[in-house]
């Protein structure tokens, strides 16, 4: 990064480029044709089907990236940042740039709108609600899954570093997703029963116990401990207490209630991912990163108190709230 304030200025404004030209590499399926060994650009185009003139400059934008490594004599290998977009890499973002490339990206075009008039930009340009938007779309309900697949395995560690699961016999992962983090603690924790909760299309096809249905409206009940990961942050207050009041009802008054989000720090500085992860909120959902405070009010008004708050290691912020009846 340079420190030339209008270079650096220049250099974040051009940030729509890194985007879309990870976005456009990754869906094309670069990084997986050079998964075994550096190609030249005709020999790139034949195996993705791209044109060989545009993709040829593509790449070299990657190259000066350094996700892409360019050779003198005009092959191109990947970086161990470019190994990341490949779909089987270990720890692979394929799905976390696919996400951003379409559907965040697209829905930024509401930004202006909402800043002028308030509301949520993603409803500004669709027209429509982002899970009711993902849940008629499977191709974008599997962009936005594999998206935060990419990010919870990398967090999934961090939480069991964190806090001891062994204590529990049972538990439910509350909107758990693919189960990425449920799977996570089951195998930090072996006598642990759990059981994923989410909608219908979300858990249809998973390997692990499951349970489909609407937070809104009930969950499995009577097991020690309730998990929710990265959920409140996608509702307003009302709704957010709203499904707390359903776990609530759903534990026994000896049950504990696990929260794992990004907690805002004061100052935006001291924790930009957190910050990062307030604005896609902002973009996508009527939701939001809270602070330690404000989480202790939303379990307050669904009859819980927050019992201890416990950070994990991770660039945004991660905490575990723990909360009791
Ligand atoms: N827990 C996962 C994690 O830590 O990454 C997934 C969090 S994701 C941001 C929110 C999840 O809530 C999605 O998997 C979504 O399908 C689920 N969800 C949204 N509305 C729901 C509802 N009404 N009932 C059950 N699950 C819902």
């Amino acid at each position: 990064m340079t420190e030339n304030a209008g270079e650096r200025l220049a250099w974040l404004a051009d940030g729509y480029l890194a985007t879309q030209l990870l976005y456009v590499a990754t869906e094309l399926g670069v990084a997986d044709a050079l998964a075994d060994k550096p190609l030249n650009t005709a020999e790139l185009a034949a195996a993705v089907d791209a044109d060989a003139v545009v993709l040829r400059r593509i790449l070299r934008g990657l190259a000066a990236e350094r996700v892409l490594e360019e050779s003198p004599d005009g092959r191109f290998a990947l970086t161990p940042t470019g190994e990341l977009l490949r779909a089987d890499a270990q720890g692979s973002l394929r799905g976390y740039v696919l996400a951003r490339g379409r559907l965040y990206y697209e829905a930024l075009g509401g930004l202006l709108r909402s800043a002028k008039t308030g509301g949520v930009p993603f409803e500004h340009v669709h027209g429509s609600a982002f899970f009711d938007y993902l849940a008629a779309r499977p191709e974008e309900m599997a962009s936005f899954q594999g998206s935060m697949s990419a990010r919870l395995s990398r967090e999934a560690r961090a939480v069991v570093a964190a806090y001891d699961f062994t204590r529990f016999r049972s538990l439910v992962d509350v909107g758990g997703g693919r189960g990425t983090l449920l799977e996570a603690i089951l195998a930090s924790a072996p006598g642990l029963e759990g059981t994923l909760f989410d909608q219908p299309e979300v858990v249809k096809d998973s390997k692990l116990p499951s349970h489909a249905g609407d937070f809104f409206v009930s969950v499995p009940a009577g097991a020690d401990v309730y998990l929710l990961s990265r959920v409140l942050h996608d509702w307003d207050d009302d709704r957010a207490v709203a499904i707390l009041r359903t776990c609530r009802a759903a534990m026994p008054d000896s049950g504990t209630l696990l929260i794992v989000e990004s907690v805002l720090p004061e100052l935006a500085a001291e924790q930009p991912g957190a910050i990062r992860m307030d604005l896609h909120m902002l973009l996508l959902l009527h939701g939001r990163e809270r602070t330690e405070a404000e989480y202790a009010e939303l379990l307050a008004r669904a009859g819980l108190r927050l019992t201890a708050t416990i950070p994990a290691d991770s660039v945004t912020g991660l905490h575990l709230l723990e909360a009791r009846a």
